[in-house]
């Protein structure tokens, strides 16, 4: 039996992709391999990891002057690469709204003159900060932000104009979610254990105009061109992270791309959000028009009830419900892979829950 599984990350894969992968992992494709044994310059390989990109750059309409690479890290050693690769006046700004993008601030501050334009720490990360383009400075190389705030349960409600300045965005968290006009930002990014595949590859996708700013200090492995370049083979890709992460496009491609996909993840959402909003027993504090598509942090009337749920929850086969450290409570991930079904059996046993402990 499968469970419903509500991780913030690595999170739910679809299971056709699972069994399509099943299938392969003995023999791919009649090669009488596992693309987990094969060589990253096979021709095998290279179709896998050519098809991966057109599927990607299909899926998200990413324009002819952006590049796609596959590359390792994680989204965190973005945090780094951003600033050592977009060196231009030595300075940038950032927009704070929650864990990933003050720890992405932290980072780029050893490499340049870096400043927070805005924060929402006030109000602990309940709201995305009104931005408008005279927050940021004319000459920042460029303006940071992350679009989905996986722990605190925000995302952005519309792309911010920051002018000519390049808008760098974190979309670990939701990219592939909603639809999202890829020619608002110099450079979009995103961890794969999310919404995409296996953790161990992670998703750049950089505007041709940014691809030669690099300061001298960034690590040949940390240049984005050097994976340009090499199509990202320079070195050894994470084949199998990215292999699956070709048969999780190919899913959603078959189920009608990311318009589709919103529409559902919009109905799940809703559907959750309402719940939660017509109990009096539990509650969400995020404000109405950033309420995450993808994250959903709520709490019960005590710490004592949030824990029981959690335990009883996991007894029904929904997993994972533990809100992160840092907010308390429960966490509902619904990512792409969660069916609407998942939400409507975790409403069915909140429902529950509040009848017996109210
Ligand atoms: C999970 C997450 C990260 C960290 O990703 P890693 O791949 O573990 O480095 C960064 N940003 C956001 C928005 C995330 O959700």
């Amino acid at each position: 039996m499968r469970n419903y599984n509500f991780s913030a990350g690595p999170s739910m894969l679809p299971l056709p992709v699972l069994e399509r992968v099943k299938h392969g992992l003995v023999d791919y494709d009649g090669n009488g391999i596992s693309v987990m044994e094969m060589s990253h310059r096979s021709k095998a390989y290279q179709a896998i990891n050519d098809q991966a990109e057109a599927l990607l750059r299909e899926l998200m309409d990413i324009p002819e002057q952006y590049d796609i690479i596959f590359v390792q890290g994680g989204a965190s050693l973005q945090f780094e690469a951003v600033p050592l690769n977009i060196k231009r006046n030595g300075k940038a700004d950032y927009v704070v709204t929650g864990n990933f993008s003050g720890k992405a601030y932290k980072e780029a501050c050893k490499y340049g003159d870096m400043r927070e334009a805005a924060s929402s720490a006030d109000k602990n990360f309940t709201y995305i900060p009104k931005l408008d383009k005279s927050m940021f400075r004319q000459d920042a190389d460029y303006v940071h932000i992350c679009y989905n705030n996986t722990i605190f349960g925000t995302r952005y409600d519309k792309i911010p104009d920051t002018g000519d300045i390049p808008l760098v965005a974190d979309i670990s968290s939701c990219i592939l979610s909603q639809e999202l006009d890829v020619s608002k930002f110099g450079v979009l990014y995103a961890g794969a254990q999310k919404n995409v595949g296996p953790a161990g590859m992670t998703i750049v996708i950089v505007r041709k105009d940014l691809q030669d700013t690099a300061s001298d200090i960034c690590p040949t492995m940390m240049k984005w061109s050097t994976q340009i370049k090499e199509k990202s083979l320079y070195n050894t890709p994470p084949c199998f992270s990215t292999y699956v992460a070709m048969e999780v496009f190919r899913w959603l491609k078959e189920i009608g791309g990311v318009k589709a996909i919103q529409k559902i993840n919009e109905e799940k959402a809703e559907l959750l959000y309402d719940f939660i909003d017509n109990s009096s027993f539990y509650a969400n504090s995020v404000e109405k028009p950033f309420r995450s598509l993808m994250n959903v942090p709520f709490v019960s009337p005590t710490e004592e009830l949030d824990k029981r749920f959690v335990e009883g929850a996991a007894k029904k086969g929904l997993l994972t419900l533990k809100g992160h450290r840092l907010v308390g409570g429960m966490r509902a991930s619904i990512y792409n892979a969660m069916p609407v079904e998942g939400v409507k059996k975790l409403i069915e046993y909140m429902a529950e829950f509040e009848k017996a402990n109210k």
